[in-house]
């Protein structure tokens, strides 16, 4: 796998496409800078080695070059983290983006305007990859985040730069981790899989089966296995038509050693709201007119004694309706548990949706080993696919 460290950028210009796709306010702020802080330690390799870097980027999905995606509303964002003043173009391609790199300086960094002004993009067309790379001579994809679309500058680029080519710190950070979880891994090996449906999840579960030693179920989700069982869950989610699939997961964990583990106990309420009544009751005896909305005390209590053990976790989807504060405890004793076991050494990866925010939520972000910045992309690893944006820089 090649990376930043096994080239010099000195005299380069390099093109490096990121995820500079943040959320603005209405007053066209950044409001969180998360993706802008990641790519940093890119950046300032190829200054400090004498290079530039040309940035490109989309920001959200414009359809006729609306202004509000206009990636100029970053520029002193970007500027105030990295330390060096942005240059800024009103095109991607063409005339005036070729004039601006010409231009470039070695220590000097131009940010092209967002990619999908252009239809291109996203339809990875490959004269328009033909036409950014001629901006450059070096490509590095640092957008993990974008790195499952087969776009024009995620994937179909990195064929115009052979032998010039390699991944960002950000991708090659997400890549190691996923391999410290699913392939050199330490065990015993925890995944934890939570969220709201089997059947968003279900490609992950069968595709790390072979690598766990350990599954907890939780969230929504658990109540399908626990249907399938034969237990009663009130007016809990439920998925009739994954039960026979739930029962094939309990089956295929059997052969191949890996425990399940379940809710024992759910808190119920008699609606899906933050001033619902609530109480506490046995998974499988949920009254009718209730659901399951959190993990239950004697659940927290054990699914914290498996993170305990683990040497190794990786953590995909909300153990409950964490966005409402009643329903948060099994979220946030799920995290600190894990934080726990990240002190006394063990790798943890968050990853692939809404544990992400969860993390994020209760604080608990530099307390585990690794927060993947990829919703989209991570799911997919997980689900053992291979990237675009990975495979491009691989060829
Ligand atoms: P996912 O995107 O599949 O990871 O699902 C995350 C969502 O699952 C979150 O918005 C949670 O509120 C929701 N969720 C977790 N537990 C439950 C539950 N017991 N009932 C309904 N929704 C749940």
């Amino acid at each position: 796998m090649k990376t930043l460290k096994d080239f010099n950028f000195k005299k380069k210009k390099v093109l490096i496409r990121v995820d500079f796709n943040v959320p603005l306010n209405d007053a066209h702020q950044v409001t969180d800078d998360t993706r802008i802080r990641a790519v940093k330690p890119t950046l300032i390799k190829i200054l400090e080695d004498g290079g530039s870097c040309i940035l490109m980027s989309h920001l959200g999905r414009p359809k006729n070059r609306e202004d509000e995606f206009s990636l100029k509303h970053v520029v002193n964002k970007v500027s105030e983290i990295i330390g060096v003043q942005i240059k800024f173009v009103t095109d991607c391609i063409g005339s005036k983006a070729e004039e601006a790199a010409s231009k470039l300086l070695p220590g000097e960094i131009l940010l092209l305007e967002n990619l999908r002004y252009y239809p291109e993009e996203t339809e990875g067309d490959s004269d328009f990859a033909k036409k950014l790379a001629s901006l450059g001579d070096f490509y590095v994809n640092d957008a993990f985040g974008t790195a499952h679309r087969a776009h024009a500058s995620t994937a179909i680029i990195a064929d115009f730069f052979p032998g010039s080519k390699c991944f960002g710190t950000l991708l090659e950070r997400e890549i190691e981790s996923i391999n410290k979880v699913l392939k050199d891994n330490q065990k015993p090996v925890t995944a934890i899989i939570g969220g709201a449906k089997v059947s968003s999840k279900i490609t992950i579960i069968e595709n790390i089966l072979d690598k766990i030693d350990h599954l907890i179920v939780g969230g929504g989700m658990a109540f399908t296995f626990v249907k399938a069982l034969g237990g009663k869950i009130g007016n809990s989610l439920v998925e009739e038509d994954k039960m026979d699939l739930a029962l094939s997961i309990l089956e295929q964990a059997k052969q191949k050693n890996v425990k399940i583990h379940l809710p024992v106990d759910a808190v119920i309420a008699d609606s899906f709201s933050e001033n619902a009544n609530t109480k506490e009751s046995p998974i499988d005896a949920i009254p009718d007119g209730w659901m399951g909305l959190d993990s239950g005390q004697k659940t927290n209590a054990h699914f914290a004694g498996i993170i305990r053990e683990s040497k190794t976790i990786l953590w995909n989807g909300p153990v409950g309706v964490f966005e409402m504060k009643p329903f948060s405890h099994g979220t946030i004793s799920m995290g600190i548990a894990i934080a726990e076991a990240t002190k006394n050494g063990c790798f943890s990866l968050v990853g692939g949706g809404d544990s992400v925010s969860a993390v994020k939520q209760f604080g608990l972000e530099n307390k585990v080993s690794y927060v993947s910045t990829g919703g989209g992309a991570m799911l997919e690893m997980l689900e053992g696919k291979t990237l675009p944006g990975i495979a491009a820089i691989l060829d």
